[in-house]
Order: structure tokens, then sequence, then C-alpha cells
């Protein structure tokens, strides 16, 4: 399996599970376009790639602008000439039972998680269809598969991300495009290093490989769907959840 000569862009690449799509892209053989909200964290993951040989570039952009998304393809195509692959991972949680959740914390979640998927797949469509090839994977999660207490704002997003992807799968299939989804269990990540130890072990009793996730196991699966090989797989939800 390699990406040689395939462009990708990963959102929210600055650290945990995009940074190590980031690498494991690279490490295939894609130019890889990172690109975080922090320039500085975007950076740091494009400089760890040119180290090791690879070709990435970092953009810094807030995915739930429209101007900063339509910044980021336009500076993709201009300096690496296509776009083949996005990965839409940025993601954010502000947990809280239902009867305590803002509205604020509602909308920012749902535009972070959920419309920066529509904004980033919508601008890289028209290049994808053109060229009759392209690789749409999004991170959705177990929580918006069996919802999770507490995220009534992330699992609606996530729950959207897979609805998202099984209809534009319909819509693009026939002009060479794949879309697809990763649902991740838990996942050694910030997101859920701050996890109280006895709900860590909780959660441990549910999964059958006995352990959490790492970043890397995301981002194995996420490789096999952007390569050549995955050519027959789309509208799919793939969990990487050990078994959850
Ligand atoms: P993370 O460690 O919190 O990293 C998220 C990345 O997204 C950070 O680099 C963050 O930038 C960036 N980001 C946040 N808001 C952004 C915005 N508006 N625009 C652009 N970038 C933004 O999260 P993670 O655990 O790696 O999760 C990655 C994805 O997997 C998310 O979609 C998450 O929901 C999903 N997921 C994670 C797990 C898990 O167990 N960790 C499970 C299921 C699904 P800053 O560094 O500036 O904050």
């Amino acid at each position: 399996m390699n990406l040689n000569d395939k462009v990708a862009i990963v959102t929210g690449g600055g650290r945990g599970i995009g940074r190590a799509i980031a690498l494991k892209l690279a490490e295939v053989g894609a130019t890889v376009v990172v690109s975080d909200i922090l320039e500085k964290e975007a950076e740091a993951v494009a400089g760890e790639i040119k180290a090791a040989g690879g070709q990435s570039l970092a953009v810094m952009a807030d995915v739930s602008l429209a101007a900063d998304v339509a910044r980021l393809v336009e500076e993709t195509i201009t300096t690496c000439g296509r776009i083949d692959i996005l990965i839409n991972n940025a993601g954010i949680a502000r947990d809280q039972l239902l009867l305590r959740m803002s509205e604020e914390d509602w909308d920012k979640v749902l535009a972070v998680d959920l419309k920066s998927v529509f904004l980033c797949t919508k601008a890289v469509l028209r290049p994808m269809v053109k060229q009759r090839r392209g690789r749409i994977i999004s991170l959705s999660s177990i929580a918006g598969i069996t919802g999770n207490k507490g995220q009534a704002n992330y699992a609606s997003a996530k729950a959207g991300i897979i609805g998202f992807t099984r209809t534009v799968a319909k819509e693009v299939g026939s002009h060479g495009v794949t879309v697809n989804a990763i649902a991740p269990g838990f996942i050694e990540t910030d997101m859920t290093g701050q996890m109280k130890e006895d709900w860590r072990q909780e959660i441990k009793r549910h999964i059958p490989l006995d352990r959490f996730g790492t970043p890397r196991d995301v981002a194995e699966a996420v490789a096999f769907l952007a390569s050549d090989e995955a050519g027959y797989i789309t509208g799919q939800v793939l969990g990487v959840d050990g078994g959850m």
C-alpha cells in the first residue's frame, strides 16, 4: 500500500489522532497538508514529516469558518497542485448533562465537529469529482452510535457525520470519490486524558481487547481507507474500538 503522488489534508492535525494520521499518511508517501487552529502545532507536525524525508505544508485554519476552509483548500491546490484525500479529524468536546448544557456549548460543538465536515467536504468535492478520484474520511465516534451520558452535543454531531457520510457517498460514488467514517472507541489522547481513573477502569471492562486504543491504531485504519486498495469501500463506518 502506498500513497505516492497523493496530496492529503488532515484537519486538526496538530496533535492527538490527527497528528498520528498525518505522520502515517506521510510515511506511506503522501504529501500532507497539516491543518490546525494553532499554527505552531501544525508547523511542528509538518516539520516532523519533513525531517523524516517527507513532504508537508502547515496551514492554519479554524474549520468551523467557511473563509478559513476556502483558504485551506486554495493554498493546498496552489502549493501542491491537487487534492486527493481529505481527513475530517478536527473535533472538540464540551461535556455536560443536557439539563446543564448551555446553548453556546451545543452550538460550538456542532460547529467544530459537524459543520466543519460539511464545509471541508464541499470545498474539496469539485476538484475531486473533476479528477474522478478522491477519498474523504471523517472521524465520527462510538458515542455517535451508542450515545454517551454527558455528550448530547458531541454524540449528535458524531451521529450527524454518519448520516452525512452515507448520503455523500451515494451522491459522488459514480465520480470515483469514496466517503467513509471511522468510529473510534476510547483512544489515548488529550481528549480522553482528563478522565478519572475509576471511570477509565469501568470503560476498560467493556473493551474486549482490554486496552484503550492508540492514535496509531486509528491512523492505520485511515491510511487503508485512503488507499487504492480500499477503492470498492464507500458509505461505511469502521469501528476502531477494541471490539466495544
Ligand atoms: P484532540 O487531542 O483534542 O485534538 C483535536 C485537534 O483538533 C487539536 O489539534 C485541536 O487544536 C484541533 N481543533 C480543535 N478545534 C479546531 C478547529 N475549530 N479548527 C481546526 N482544528 C481544531 O482530539 P483527538 O482525541 O485527537 O480526536 C481527534 C478526532 O477523533 C476528533 O474528531 C474526536 O472527536 C475523534 N474521536 C476521538 C476519540 C478519543 O478517544 N480520543 C474517540 C472518538 C472520536 P488545538 O490543539 O488548538 O486544540
